[in-house]
């Protein structure tokens, strides 16, 4: 039945297969020869399968979990050095006529505030955006064809993309909807989307359609080969995730590296980024109702193992973690960070009480975007606010081409210095611009390429003079 190359969801996620890999990893994270050889094809960097991955997962020898770290380190700073990628969410609507159990905005929730953003509230929520910073947005929306069809979200990307006020513009929209039909993932490509994410939440058919009783969602095969459809629509940038906490970890990890595998072999571009969400809290949900919760070890232990398995993945994290937890994960292999998110409908121009939130998860990571970007900077990161690949036409594998031929250097860290400096002259604190501006001169010697170097050593002082928007 297991067949990468299919269309069909039960044949490239095929259930036997995945129960296969975990015996076979179960049978081999004890086995020395077994655990070298994949080590050593995961030094090459060139990532490894599903069946090699599950197998560092299930090690629980100390020494072994150490080195597939310090790999997982090696390779985040190889392909994506020290910067990180910054964005916030921005929440439309949630009118959804979906019934999914972990999620407060099901539609059986009767005492949730619901509430559907006019184009002038997206307007407002923008600008609030873009005081802060942010240059990436990634829109949510629940899914009712009645209150958001796909009109009102590609009106939304045209207004988001319309606003410019004071020093900001959103420069890239990724788009976070319900699963849809060829034509719609083509209007969204036409629209400029950057990359279309929709998480899986579990790839085990039978939780699936227990954790998604009604509603169109409850389409196991529809929701699944909803990546398949969008590349089909043109959209050759997509991000997979699962929710960890529904379904037994190892069953995930190794389902969602066979979606990666299959998207490589039929389209010849593997996912652009993989989230990890974990269960949070929620007005009516509780995540203790959840008996596959992670501990943090675990968690940072996927994050690693997903880094060593997909070297030209992005990944990306959301503030349902805390600083903590974050700081261990951003050098495990997270290369993209939400900062200062409010998860609520309107949430940016007016925050809630959290007692009558219209949020679909509680945020662990409070912090202002101000506080954030310090904070990453003082933990050695460049934080980036570079929308460049998108806007360039490097997307999928063109994209993929200049993660592999690790350009990094010359194409990532000079968009994020030059992103970074826009970002220290319009909005940043001046105990943050202080730390920004000493950051930039000692990592500007880093870009390899002398034109390169020079080309942004200009644009930085024409930033000081008031111009924007320099990318390579
Ligand atoms: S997870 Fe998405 S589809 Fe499900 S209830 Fe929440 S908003 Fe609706
Ligand atoms: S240059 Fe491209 S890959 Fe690098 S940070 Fe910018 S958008 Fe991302």
């Amino acid at each position: 039945m297991y067949d990468p190359k299919s269309l069909k969801a039960e044949e490239f996620i095929d259930h036997g297969e995945v129960l296969e890999t975990l015996r076979y990893a179960e049978e081999n994270c004890g086995n020395r020869e077994v655990l070298d050889s994949i080590l050593a094809k995961a030094r090459l960097h060139k990532g490894l399968t599903h069946r090699e991955a599950s197998v560092l997962l299930a090690c629980e020898d100390k020494e072994i979990v150490a080195q597939v770290e310090a790999l997982a380190r090696e390779i985040k700073q190889a392909y994506y050095g020290n910067r990180i990628v910054m964005f916030a969410p921005l929440y439309l609507s949630n009118y959804c006529v979906n019934g999914c159990v972990y999620c407060p905005y099901h539609y059986k929730n009767k005492h949730i505030p619901r509430k559907k953003l006019t184009q002038e509230e997206i307007a407002r929520e923008v600008m609030a955006l873009q005081d802060m910073g942010h240059k990436r947005l990634a829109i949510e929306t629940g899914e009712d064809p009645v209150h958001n069809p796909i009109e009102y979200v590609l009106e939304s990307i045209k207004t988001i993309y319309g606003v410019h006020h004071k020093h900001g513009s959103i420069r890239r929209v990724n788009v976070n909807i319900a699963a849809t039909t060829v034509e719609n993932y083509r209007k969204l490509k036409e629209a400029g989307i950057g990359t279309y994410i929709l998480f899986q939440e579990t790839y085990h058919k039978e939780s699936y359609e227990t954790l998604h009783p009604t509603g169109p969602k409850h389409n196991y095969a529809y929701h699944t080969e909803a990546m398949d459809r969008a590349m089909e629509g043109g959209i050759d940038d997509v991000g997979l995730g699962v929710l960890f906490g529904l379904e037994l970890y190892k069953y995930e990890f190794a389902a969602l590296l066979m979606h990666a595998e299959h998207l490589e072999a039929v389209h010849g571009v593997g996912p652009h980024t993989i989230s990890v969400p974990r269960i949070k809290h929620a007005d009516d949900i509780d995540p203790s109702a959840f008996d596959n919760g992670i501990d943090d070890d675990t968690f940072c232990k996927i994050i690693a193992c997903i880094r060593v398995a997909v070297p030209y993945t992005g990944m990306i994290i959301s503030t349902r973690e805390g600083e903590e937890v974050r700081a261990r994960a951003l050098e495990l292999g997270i290369s993209q960070i939400s900062g200062a998110s409010r998860t609520s409908v309107g949430g940016y121009v007016e925050p809630e009480d959290e007692s009558e939130s219209s949020a679909q998860f509680d945020v662990s990571d409070k912090r202002t975007l101000d506080e954030v970007v310090c904070w990453l900077m003082k933990l050695g990161n460049v934080p980036s606010f570079c929308t460049a690949c998108y806007r360039e036409g490097r997307t999928g594998d063109r994209f993929m081409s200049l993660c592999k031929s690790m350009q990094i250097l010359n194409c990532c860290h000079p968009n994020a210095l030059m992103t970074l400096k826009e970002y220290l002259m319009d909005y940043a604190s001046p105990v943050t611009r202080l730390i920004g501006e000493e950051l930039i001169r000692k990592e500007l010697p880093r870009i390899p390429n002398e034109k390169i170097r020079q080309f942004v050593e200009r644009n930085l002082e024409k930033i000081e003079k008031g111009e924007r928007d320099f990318r390579v």
